[in-house]
């Protein structure tokens, strides 16, 4: 048993053990059907020193990130999220043509061409190569590497360093948090700012959201914990946001340890105060996870059995990684899930991996008039809903999975 990713203190204690699944994000082809397809166990443990929870690394980044299936441009909400943010963080620490912006995991530049739009200079770091392509192909300069300290040199010696370094949704997806952070102190300039999203695993856990676990997904953050780790880097946090996107994140600010221009924020001071006193800092207050994810399972299945004993017919909608891990921890297949459809063409006549449901495109519910749309992301629920309003034409309804298997007529 390796150690913990941040500290190596020895991995003693489990947060939640899911089971084995198979990578979220490998859709098999129909070609693949009938091959073996490999599992991995997904058995999250919390640290008893530093409290990241996080799950073992099985495969390699390279296995997992160079053909990403991920295109960020797929969700409307999140479009919007991006755009809104570039123009908070521009106006905020005044960026100019004269500055330089640096995303880490910039995907296909969804977030990058918003600062282009306002003229400020941006690089885009992305190690999944075919989302890369579509991000040069729209104009968004992007290196197509894994970020760590490696990266870092190689982009200073060309004299790059960012007043902006940031990054949304990539910090949970590093195996080696150590690396990735210590990387970002050198390529930042002296006055710059970093603001990094992921879930807060405060959300995570008063909300259930344990299908957000996966092993494309290595650590689970709460603010105190992130705290720890850039302080371990020689950076400090000196502000935060609570944001909802992705059932519940914070968008951390930091900055230089030496920079004591900017003081800590209030909002942080009180984020920090209110983890310690809901126990973030104690191992008992992670042991009871684990029951509360045993009774969602028993809901969502007692509420499937009961509709199916109805002769009732249910479809998935959408086929997010998080999606994948709910379907296999509960045995959901197409005993339960006719089908589920995605807007991503990438995906189309392509199976879940594990339950090897299959993927069609959304016109497929309009055509097939299932009794349940099954939202695997419940996150976009509200989105989602009125997308596919046009179900309740035949009486149809939607059924959220998390935080507690919840009907909306
Ligand atoms: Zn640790």
């Amino acid at each position: 048993m390796a150690g913990c990713l941040f500290c190596a203190a020895p991995l003693r204690h489990t947060f939640v053990d899911l089971g084995m699944s198979p990578l979220c994000e490998s859709y098999v082809t129909a070609e693949q059907l009938n091959q073996m397809e490999p599992f991995y166990p997904l058995h999250a443990y919390v640290c008893e020193q530093c409290f990241l929870v996080q799950v073992q690394e099985y495969v390699s980044p390279a296995g997992i990130f160079t053909e990403y299936a991920y295109f960020s441009s797929y969700s409307d909400s999140w479009l919007a999220h991006a755009k809104a943010y570039a123009e908070m963080i521009a106006a905020r620490l005044g960026l100019t043509p004269a500055s330089q912006v640096i995303e880490l995991g910039s995907n296909d530049g969804y977030l990058l061409q918003h600062f282009l739009a306002q003229g400020i200079p941006v690089l885009g770091v992305e190690p999944a190569k075919n989302v890369a392509e579509a991000a040069i192909a729209k104009g968004v300069p992007t290196v197509t590497k894994f970020f760590g300290r490696q990266t870092a040199r190689e982009l200073v010696a060309e004299g790059i360093q960012a007043d902006l370094l940031c990054g949304a949704n990539v910090l949970a997806q590093v195996p080696d948090v150590n690396d990735f952070v210590g990387g970002m102190k050198p390529l930042l300039k002296p006055g710059g700012v970093i603001t990094i999203e992921f879930p807060h695993l405060l959300r995570l856990m008063e909300e259930n959201q344990f299908d957000t676990i996966y092993h494309e997904h290595f650590s689970y953050f709460s603010f105190l914990t992130a705290g720890r780790i850039f302080a371990a880097h020689g950076l400090t946090l000196f502000d935060v946001e609570e944001l909802p996107t992705h059932g519940g994140s914070l968008r951390i600010y930091a900055r230089h340890v030496e920079d004591v221009s900017k003081p800590v924020s209030d909002r942080a001071l009180r984020l920090q105060a209110r983890e310690e006193s809901a126990g973030f800092n104690r191992l008992d207050r992670y042991a009871a996870f684990t029951e509360q994810v045993h009774e969602t399972k028993r809901r969502l299945l007692e509420f499937l059995i009961g509709a199916k004993r109805k002769g009732k017919r249910i479809a998935g909608y959408g086929a997010p990684g998080k999606g994948n891990t709910l379907l296999n921890y509960c045995g959901i297949r197409t005993d339960f899930l006719d089908y589920t459809v995605d807007r991503n063409p990438y995906k189309h006549g392509k199976f879940l991996p594990g339950t090897h449901i299959p993927i069609h495109p959304p016109e497929r519910i309009r055509e097939t008039r299932p009794d349940y749309v099954l939202i695997l992301p419940w996150n976009l629920k509200d989105e989602i809903m009125e997308q596919v309003a046009y179900i309740r034409s035949w009486g149809g309804q939607f059924l959220v999975p998390i935080p507690d298997a919840k009907v909306y007529p």
